[in-house]
């Protein structure tokens, strides 16, 4: 059985967590669709494009190639830039280069590719209502803006990324703001997505909560897929 799985909303709402959980207990494929934009902004950071400048950033489409691989493994012309992708500056700049369509168009046409050949969990702003409209199962998984600034921070410091918890919840917002504003496949619920509160839950209770929609939605036997 293929199955396809679209979890999106706000940034730092433990999307990717619980994501990557939900695809181990199903034997499914987790495809971070964050760390691609997160991927070309780095590179336009280390060419000096100013992240800013739509025309500079859309100019090296061609010459931008990002791969995922297993493990976490984020590759960017066959550099290892999984943690340089992390960093605040990237944070800071990665939702004005996924405001541009044209690198929007080209990174989706990846995911897209990703998603047919196999059963995926993605993780994203725009997968419900764009990526993958037809998903089998979607998700809108929200927390209070304060709620996700503290995971963020906590994430952050353990992680020994220098930042304060102020500096995280003014880019969370900022990044919320930029995301929900674009023009083309801003950050929305799906009309039919479920909405998925995680303020007051665990990550335990929230990869529950997430394999029990599967089910309801798909049948129990899900839980023997493997890819
Ligand atoms: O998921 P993550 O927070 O790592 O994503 C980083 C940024 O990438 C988001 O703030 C958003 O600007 C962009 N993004 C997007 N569409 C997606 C995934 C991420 O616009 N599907």
């Amino acid at each position: 059985m293929k199955v396809s799985i679209a979890i999106d909303g706000p940034a730092a709402a433990g999307k990717s967590t619980v994501a990557k959980i939900v695809a181990k207990k199903l034997h499914i494929t987790y495809i971070d669709t964050g760390a691609m934009y997160r991927a070309y902004t780095y590179y336009c950071l280390e060419h000096g494009i100013d992240c800013q400048d739509e025309a500079a950033c859309c100019a090296v489409i061609d010459e931008v190639n990002i791969e995922l691989l297993p493990g976490d493994k984020v590759l960017c012309n066959g550099e290892d830039v999984s943690e340089a992708i992390r960093t605040p500056y990237v944070s800071s700049q990665v939702s004005y280069i996924a405001s541009y369509k044209d690198i929007r168009l080209a990174l989706v046409e990846k995911q897209r590719e990703m998603a047919g050949r196999k059963s995926v969990i993605m993780d994203g702003r725009d997968i419900g209502t764009y990526v993958l409209p037809n998903a089998d199962v979607k998700i809108y998984q929200i927390a209070s803006v304060e709620t996700r600034a503290i995971r963020r921070y906590d994430e952050n410091i353990s992680k020994g990324i220098d930042c304060t918890l102020e500096e995280v919840l003014e880019d969370v917002r900022k990044r919320d703001y930029i995301d929900s504003h674009r023009d083309f496949a801003p950050l929305k619920a799906a009309p039919d997505s479920v909405l998925l509160d995680t303020s007051y839950l665990t990550v335990d209770q929230v990869v529950d909560a997430i394999i029990e929609i599967v089910e309801e939605k798909m049948g129990k036997e899900v839980l023997t897929l493997n890819g």
